[in-house]
């Protein structure tokens, strides 16, 4: 199953990737995580893109585009995939109909207050990159990922400054993405509000994979 998970940032998009990728034994591919490691392994792709990201606008259509088409060229994308946080743009999303057309959009539906609180209590492994939470999913030690031990930050992007400006980004460039896949009939809507589990429910029901 080909799918995009659409929202704005800090939705739980990229929280339950994590589960349905196990479910669907589909790769999870964000965008953001590939700049970041980009960043933080300082290619020139990293070089690049890290003033762009740290202020919380978008890595150019074309440099982006390229990097999708090229991952969903690799084996393990063959049958599905989870995209997540991709396409951001009308053109993203042209470009993406011309080489891998997706099965199901989903739209993350929460308002801002929801992702505010999200984004400012998210802390991210350095390491292995799972998200954690101050308040929702905190780690039992400060700063240390439960799961593999790696260093946990908070993003540049998830600082007060940043986190306005993102969700600007989102209303004026991503949140017409919602329009488009309707009017093709790819959108299915869920409430993103609620703990992952709970999401989960939904996302399945949405998707029609109650069974797993
Ligand atoms: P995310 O982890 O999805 O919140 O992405 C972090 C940042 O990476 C975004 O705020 C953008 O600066 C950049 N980025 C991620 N995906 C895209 C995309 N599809 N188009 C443009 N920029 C992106």
């Amino acid at each position: 199953m080909k799918l995009i998970f659409l929202g704005p940032p800090g939705a739980g998009k990229g929280t339950l990737a994590v589960r349905v990728k196990e479910l669907l034994n589909a790769p999870h591919i964000s965008t953001g995580a590939i700049f970041r490691e980009a960043i933080a392994a300082k290619t020139s792709l990293g070089l690049k893109v890290k003033a762009i990201i740290d202020s919380g606008k978008l890595v150019d259509d074309e440099t982006t585009i390229a990097l999708v088409k090229e991952r969903l060229a690799q084996a393990d994308a063959q049958k599905g995939y989870i995209l997540d946080g991709f396409p951001r743009t009308i053109a993203q999303a042209e470009a993406l109909a011309t080489f891998s057309p997706v099965d199901t959009v989903v739209n993350f539906d929460i308002p801002d207050p929801g992702v505010i609180e999200r984004l400012s209590g998210r802390r991210v492994c350095r390491k292995c990159g799972f998200n954690w939470h101050t308040v929702f999913n905190p780690t039992k030690q400060e700063h240390v990922c439960d799961t593999c031990g790696g260093e946990v930050y908070i993003r540049d992007d998830d600082k007060p400054e940043a986190i306005g400006k993102r969700l600007e980004v989102y209303r004026e460039q991503t949140a017409p993405l919602i329009a488009f896949y309707r009017a093709k009939g790819l959108l299915v809507d869920i409430d993103a509000s609620p703990l992952v589990d709970e999401i989960l429910i939904s996302f399945k029901k949405a998707v029609g994979l109650q069974g797993l």
